[in-house]
């Protein structure tokens, strides 16, 4: 591992984001669980996800779908018949490739500069099986859903019959996947339990408008990273060349961030032409068209997905933020997304005066924002403990309060101070947290 990471994982652990799933027991490979801290920062991504995604549009509407669904489900979307062939995967990029594809195998070992390790071939099945009910029998069998795409396609007709959407519009879930990663690694990137945030647009196929909602969406979400707070920079798309995508997919490309391990990607705007639809249209044998209001007509709609990882976005939003100069460890995360808007202190913990007005403080605004409070050791000790957990602004209650009713509010990226009437606090706070 990096130093860089190694650093970023022992922060996690200590102050409280991520730890490694069931710990105590000696783990359990490809699991993690997030802390108080981390918690925090996962609503967050979501919650400011979904106001920009549904809260905020009118072409799209949010559903929250079943983990377990019925298996026919995963046989329609091929991923029964995908994930079960003997594979070896690249330990370099983590293809898989069937084990007996011997010119694939020796065609992709030439397309990494380093030298290619293959696992050992294997009957993958990357859904994560399980029992339902009380017997372990083959009809009990089902799978937890390996994306939650699928949840999303199968309630097409509910949602259109249920609401008053018109095409072009879009269906937005968030929710957790299971796979049964053979390979996962570096720290949270590639776990076996994980979160996803997606949206299904359905676009009419007939106004040959596909290449513009796919491009659409790959500047949506370009620019919703980095209007997050990621540089710029450390971001690219990666286009999925003709051979490399699925065989129904029409275009594809994954947005990739620059790692301490490598590029990698969080997320992927995949335009998936009818596919799934189609295919749960033939084996549920109930029509997934749709008719078009103005003339008549009855379709399937074509699908632009984007489909990204919420713990790889949290992870990559760490590393983005985190920032180490001369005198001090903080991470700039966007304060959207720091877990604690603001820390209130009373400048000196043993002066009654000051620690209640500074509790009244912290009282008030945390009805609104999540605040912290802190009241141990010294005023530079509490700066430097927020700063390493990203808390945008601390606000500190001195003797000067006590006879104008101001505070100092410091700002974690600059140091710099401002004094700031109690009155205003909030609105002071919302301005810049916007
Ligand atoms: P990879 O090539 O890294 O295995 P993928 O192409 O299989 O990823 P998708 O099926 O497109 O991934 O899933 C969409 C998103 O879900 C990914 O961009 C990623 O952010 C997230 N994701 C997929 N697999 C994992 C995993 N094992 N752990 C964490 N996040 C994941």
């Amino acid at each position: 591992m990096t130093d860089l990471m190694e650093k970023i994982v022992a922060l996690c652990k200590r102050r409280g984001f991520i730890y490694p799933g069931s710990e105590i027991y000696g783990g359990l490979g490809g699991t993690w669980d997030y802390g108080p801290l981390g918690a925090e920062l996962k609503r967050n991504i979501k919650n400011v996800w979904w106001k920009d995604v549904v809260q905020l549009r009118e072409d799209m509407v949010g559903v929250d779908t079943s983990i377990m669904l019925n298996p026919k489900v995963w046989e329609a979307s091929g991923h029964v018949e995908a994930f079960t062939d003997p594979l070896v995967e690249c330990k370099v990029c983590h293809a898989r490739i069937r084990a007996d594809a011997k010119d694939e195998i020796e065609k992709h070992g030439k397309s990494h500069d380093k030298k290619v390790d293959w696992t050992e071939p294997q009957k993958f099945n990357l859904l994560v099986k399980a029992y339902l009910g009380v017997l372990e029998d083959k009809q009990a069998e089902i799978y937890l859903r390996g994306e939650i795409t699928q949840g999303v396609h199968v309630n097409f007709k509910n949602v259109l019959d249920s609401s008053r959407v018109k095409l072009p519009f879009g269906i937005a879930q968030i929710g957790k996947a299971f796979r049964n990663e053979i390979t996962p690694g570096n720290f949270t990137f590639r776990s076996r339990e994980f979160e996803q945030m997606e949206v299904q647009y359905y676009i009419n196929p007939q106004k040959d408008e596909g290449e513009k909602w796919y491009e659409y969406w790959k500047k949506f979400w370009m620019d919703w990273y980095i209007s997050l707070g990621i540089n710029g920079d450390n971001l690219h798309f990666k286009d999925h060349k003709e051979g490399e995508r699925a065989h129904y997919a029409k275009a594809a490309t994954d947005i990739e961030y620059n790692s301490p391990f490598g590029w990698a990607e969080f997320m992927g705007i995949h335009h998936r032409g009818d596919w799934d639809l189609s295919r749960h249209e033939q084996y549920s044998g109930q029509s997934m068209k749709y008719k078009d209001p103005e003339t008549g007509e009855e379709f399937i709609p074509w699908d632009i997905e984007s489909s990204a990882g919420i713990d790889r976005s949290a992870l990559f939003f760490l590393i983005d933020a985190y920032t180490e100069d001369d005198k001090r460890v903080y991470l700039k995360l966007h304060p959207k997304l720091a877990p604690f808007k603001a820390a209130v202190f009373p400048l000196l913990a043993n002066k009654p005066d000051l620690v209640k007005l500074a509790r009244e403080i912290y009282e008030d605004l945390k009805q609104d924002l999540m605040v912290a409070w802190d009241e141990r050791g010294n005023i530079g000790g509490r700066y430097a403990s927020q700063d390493e957990i990203g808390t945008p602004f601390c606000i500190t209650v001195d003797f000067q309060s006590l006879e104008d009713k101001t505070v100092t509010v410091r700002d974690r990226d600059t140091t710099k101070q401002d004094r700031v009437k109690i009155v205003d606090l909030r609105d002071y706070l919302n301005g810049k947290i916007k």
